[in-house]
């Protein structure tokens, strides 16, 4: 199952040329991200963090993740059209998470006025990581699902030319020749140029919603290009500028600075600290416009974890896909376990067995971007403390994925050049686009390989924890 190439790691002489040669192939590929101290100047950049080399992935289930992708984009677009499902499965929820409550909010407003959207954009990232069986044989079993700024997909499509070129140095070409081409960038823009060619107005624009902080602009840019490559332009404007400067016609198109806009495409808005009282209003303001949003909130609050939880429970995903028996085996076959920690009897003997052995669990809030997670003590001691609360029931329990780990080295600026035993989480981009009823669009649109030191339990790119890594397929 490893890669071939734990003869290189003990080399230390040929490891320190090869992250050197990597760095800059790096910067020159445009791996970028902006810094820490400059986080919204591109004056000065430095690359994203990355695997020094490739990891190996199971060529098995990396195909496992490709071909559920579409059953998933599916299944995400029919949770967003169920209101009974939503209200049904998010009730205990919203009575204690009060971010989820107001998402639940504008989304109860836009339908009670009637929905003015008339085509539907969904960019979503499932993400995974591969089980390590008692028997010794892996399964990929899905960690989440991302239905709101899914991100990384620009960065990573250019990441396999640089191992590419790693693995040349390092004397391995034929290996070198045999990593995948990978373009979500592009797979991402063709879906967002097929939603703004059928919202039919060729003068409208592509607003991507931003951050106040763009650390990340360049995994962005990326995606931006594509789309200027065809010819539609694009805008970047954050929540505060549409509050300033936002409005709706009487057919509730959407017009920012006098420019009708087609697509709203959100990298921002996951996480309660996005948000203070203006930004709720603009959020609203989008989420009533006739403009595609990429989500929109029905299908930001399917990609919810007590979402991801409840579709666990028998009979959930058969009702969801009524007459699609093989995609729902597909999807459940991805399924690690997931426990509802609803006020109950059920919901106490799960937080019983959870404090009794904390290790086999993870407990995870109604949060987005990594960090948020609770593990080991820390899970047993904060559970201890809510298991009679009704607080408990804003979390939800999950079997612990415990994949194999395997040497490599992270490259980080200004660290030091360590190896480290490390486990990586694959990701496919799903693309879709619906018109009223018919799906238009559905696609596998690329891959996104991260990879974390295993002393990390939690934790993204973006939280500084993982790093972009290639899939070497064994
Ligand atoms: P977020 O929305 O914050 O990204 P995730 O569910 O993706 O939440 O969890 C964040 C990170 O925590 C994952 O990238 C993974 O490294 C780790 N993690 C999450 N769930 C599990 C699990 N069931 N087993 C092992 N690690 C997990
Ligand atoms: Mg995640």
């Amino acid at each position: 199952m490893a890669a071939p190439w734990e003869d290189v790691l003990r080399n230390e002489a040929a490891v320190q040329e090869a992250a050197r040669v990597a760095v800059d192939a790096a910067l020159l590929a445009g791996v970028l991200m902006r810094t820490e101290g400059e986080p919204n100047a591109s004056d000065v950049v430095n690359y994203a963090p990355f695997t020094l080399l490739p990891s190996a992935v199971p060529s098995a289930l990396f195909e496992q993740a490709y071909a559920v992708q579409q059953d998933f984009n599916v299944l995400v677009d029919a949770i967003s059209q169920n209101k009974e499902f939503l209200e049904h499965t998010l009730a205990s929820t919203i009575k204690v998470d009060d971010f989820t409550a107001r998402l639940f909010r504008i989304y109860m407003q836009v339908l009670e006025e009637g929905l003015a959207q008339p085509v539907f954009l969904g960019i979503n990232r499932s993400d995974y990581m591969f089980d390590h069986g008692v028997d010794g044989t892996p399964a990929l079993k899905q960690i989440e699902i991302n239905t709101i700024a899914a991100s990384f997909g620009g960065l990573t499509s250019r990441t396999a030319e640089v191992h590419g070129q790693v693995l040349k140095v390092l004397g391995k070409s034929k290996e070198a020749s045999c990593l995948l081409p990978n373009n979500p960038s592009k797979g991402l823009a063709l879906g967002i140029a097929k939603a703004w060619e059928l919202y039919g107005s060729p003068s409208a624009v592509v607003m991507f919603l931003v951050e106040e902080v763009q650390r990340n602009i360049f995994d962005q840019r990326c995606v931006e290009n594509e789309l200027w490559n065809r010819n539609i332009r694009v805008i970047r404007r954050r929540f505060r500028d549409v509050f300033e400067k936002g409005s709706l016609d009487d057919a509730r198109r959407l017009y920012m600075d006098g420019q009708e806009v087609a697509v709203v495409y959100y990298r921002e808005g996951y996480v309660p600290k996005n948000y203070d009282q203006q930004n709720w209003e603009a959020r609203l303001l989008l989420e009533r416009s006739r403009a595609v949003k990429c989500p929109d909130i029905a299908t930001q609050l399917a990609g919810t974890k007590k979402v991801q939880q409840e579709l666990s429970q028998p009979g959930t995903l058969e009702k969801l896909l009524p007459g699609r028996a093989e995609a729902v085996a597909r999807i459940r076959a991805t399924f690690a376990g997931l426990y509802s920690l609803d006020v109950g009897e059920e919901g106490d003997k799960i937080a019983a067995m959870a404090i009794a052995d904390p290790d086999r669990f993870v407990l995870k809030p109604q949060r987005e971007g990594g960090g948020n997670n609770l593990y080991g003590e820390e899970l047993r001691q904060v559970l201890e403390k809510i298991r009679d609360s009704p607080e408990r029931t804003s979390y939800i329990l999950m079997d612990k994925i415990k994949p194999q780990p395997a040497m490599n080295y992270l490259l980080r600026a200004h660290s030091p050049l360590q190896v480290s035993e490390c486990i990586s989480e694959l990701g496919i981009f799903g693309v879709y686009v619906r018109q009223g009823k018919e799906m238009v669009m559905n696609k596998a649109a690329g891959h996104l390989l991260r990879t974390k030191a295993i002393e990390h339990a939690d934790g993204g790119v973006a939280a500084g924890v993982a790093v972009l890594d290639t899939p070497y397929l064994v």
